[in-house]
Order: C-alpha cells, then sequence, then structure tokens
C-alpha cells in the first residue's frame, strides 16, 4: 500500500477522545484523495482509515457554522469520532506515549492512514532544522512539514550564536569539541519548536549534545528570570554562559 504524506501533528488530548483538524491549506491535496471530493459546507462523510493491522470508520466533518454570523471564515473540515468508539480506544491504546502521529493518504480513495511517528521528535526536527545540508529524503520529509522558511533562519541564528559562545554549551560552559578539532554544539528551542515555531535567538539556546539528550530525556522547564533549568528530580542547573537571553 502506497502512503502519501498529508500531515504530522503533535499528539493532543483531543485526538484520544474526539479527532483532529485539517489545516486549510491541505484541503486542495486531500481532496484528491476522496471519492466525493471536496467537501461542501457542513456536509459529513464516512471515510476509513487503517490503525496498525485494523481499519476503523470515521466522519469528515465540514463543520456547519452559520456564514452569516462568521462571513469571513472558512471552513473548518475535521476527522470527528465519539470517545467510547472502537477507534478512539485503539487511538489511546497506540498513542498514548507518542509525541506526533501523521496522517496519510492509500492507493484508495476514501482510506487513511494513521500512525505514530517516532522519526519526527522534537530532537530530529532540530536536527533537520540544523544540518547544512539534507539527504534527498531529508529534504523530502522538511518540504512536507512545511520547515523550509523556518530552517534557512534557524540556520542562520543557530550559526551565529555558537560562534558567539565559542561552541560552548551554556549549560556547562565546555566546548566538549575542541580535544577533537571538532564543532559539535547543538542548537536547543526553549520552547519546542513542534509546537511554538519560533526560531528567534530569544527561543534559541546552545547546548553540548549530552546536555542536549538531557534536556529532551528529562524535560526540564526553563526559567527565564534565573536563566536556569529546573528538573522533574528538583536539581535546578543555572546557565553556566548567557550573552543573549
Ligand atoms: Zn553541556
Ligand atoms: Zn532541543
Amino acid at each position: 500500500m502506497t502512503k502519501n504524506f498529508l500531515l504530522a501533528k503533535e499528539v493532543h488530548k483531543s485526538l484520544f477522545d474526539s479527532g483532529f483538524t485539517i489545516p486549510v491549506n491541505l484541503y486542495e491535496i486531500f481532496s484528491c484523495y476522496l471519492r466525493g471530493g471536496r467537501l461542501h459546507h457542513g456536509e459529513k462523510r464516512t471515510i476509513k482509515i487503517f490503525l496498525g493491522d485494523e481499519i476503523f470508520d470515521v466522519t469528515l466533518t465540514s463543520i456547519n457554522f452559520n456564514r452569516e454570523n462568521y462571513p469571513t471564515n472558512k471552513d473548518i473540515w475535521q476527522v470527528r469520532y465519539s470517545k467510547n468508539s472502537p477507534v478512539a480506544k485503539k487511538i489511546r491504546e497506540i498513542f498514548t506515549a507518542k509525541k506526533f502521529f501523521t496522517f496519510c493518504a492509500t492507493d484508495v480513495k476514501d482510506v487513511f492512514c494513521l500512525q505514530a511517528n517516532s522519526a519526527c521528535d522534537e530532537l530530529t526536527l532540530e536536527n533537520l532544522l540544523e544540518l547544512p545540508t539534507l539527504t534527498d529524503t531529508q529534504e523530502n520529509f522538511v518540504e512536507r512539514l512545511g520547515l523550509k522558511k523556518y530552517r534557512e533562519r534557524n540556520r542562520i541564528n543557530g550559526e551565529r550564536l555558537k560562534k558567539n559562545y565559542g561552541y560552548c554549551c551554556q549549560i556547562c560552559g565546555l566546548n566538549v569539541g575542541l580535544f577533537y578539532g571538532a564543532q559539535v554544539a547543538d542548537c536547543h528551542h526553549i520552547n519546542y519548536f513542534s509546537v511554538s515555531l519560533d526560531n528567534a535567538a530569544s527561543n534559541l539556546l546552545i547546548v553540548c549534545p549530552n546536555h542536549h539528550r538531557i534536556i529532551h530525556a528529562a524535560n526540564p522547564t526553563f526559567d527565564r528570570e534565573r536563566k536556569s533549568f529546573l528538573y522533574p528530580n528538583g536539581l535546578e542547573e543555572i546557565l553556566k554562559l548567557n550573552e543573549h537571553l
């Protein structure tokens, strides 16, 4: 079965008990995979979704809001199901520990596919934004996620900051690649990029690869006043280096 990528989204509570919204900029392409073509305002249809090796019926809805009250609002398309439906149960089973899901079309019209996407975790995303050159498949992935414009901006801001800090980690102050003649500083998004899409320097932190892994594994909160990370185990780590936050 061919899968044609449509969208990747963060897993939210609504995915577990009601459904998800199709972004307006996807209506055109999405309609190509619908037997009946474009949805009309207020229309409801049944489509099928593959989840693991099972297939479920869900409702595709164009919300029937009153157009006279909201004349400038675009139509809102959603994939819907009820909290107690078998599909919602299966989704909770598969996606509870996952951060992202992808929604793909198949070669059969009205049949789609929902998957957990481990290849699109926050660290992977950040790395894709930073890599100087991308392979063909990475390029493709970045394009599908619509991240091209963010990527350029990120690389410029990130590279400038890394130089400013002499490739040292703002947390431990070390340039861990120096001894090996390598530059391995990473760029971390304080408010996760997948959520904030914020690439400004004020959202970036230069960190060593070890601290970068630790941040994503332990998920500490960043205190902007104190310029410190507060870890769930109670540890507070104040930035050793900071000139831009
Ligand atoms: Zn470090
Ligand atoms: Zn990061």
